[in-house]
């Protein structure tokens, strides 16, 4: 039994202007190939931030990805607060 993660269902967000990336299937695993990150360590709790998206950086076709892992340990509850009015 090999449930393997899929790293093409992880949440990319784009840290330049804030809009989370679809790219075309296949592209996560060939960035996180390309940026040595084992895909075994990773978890549907980790998300990736890539340094620009095709959106803000329209001909770029690379981006410096990084993977955020997020807690979700019961004190970690330092999210920003938000301004709701
Ligand atoms: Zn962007």
């Amino acid at each position: 039994m090999t449930t393997q993660f899929d790293p093409e269902l992880l949440y990319v967000e784009c840290s330049r202007c804030g809009q989370p990336i679809l790219w075309g299937h296949g592209m996560t695993s060939k960035l996180l190939r390309m940026a040595g990150i084992d895909m075994a360590t990773l978890d549907e709790r980790c998300v990736i931030m890539s340094e620009g998206c095709p959106a803000c950086q329209p001909g770029e076709t690379s981006f410096t990805t990084q993977v955020i892992r997020l807690n979700r340990e019961k004190d970690d509850r330092t999210t920003q607060p938000a301004a709701a009015n």
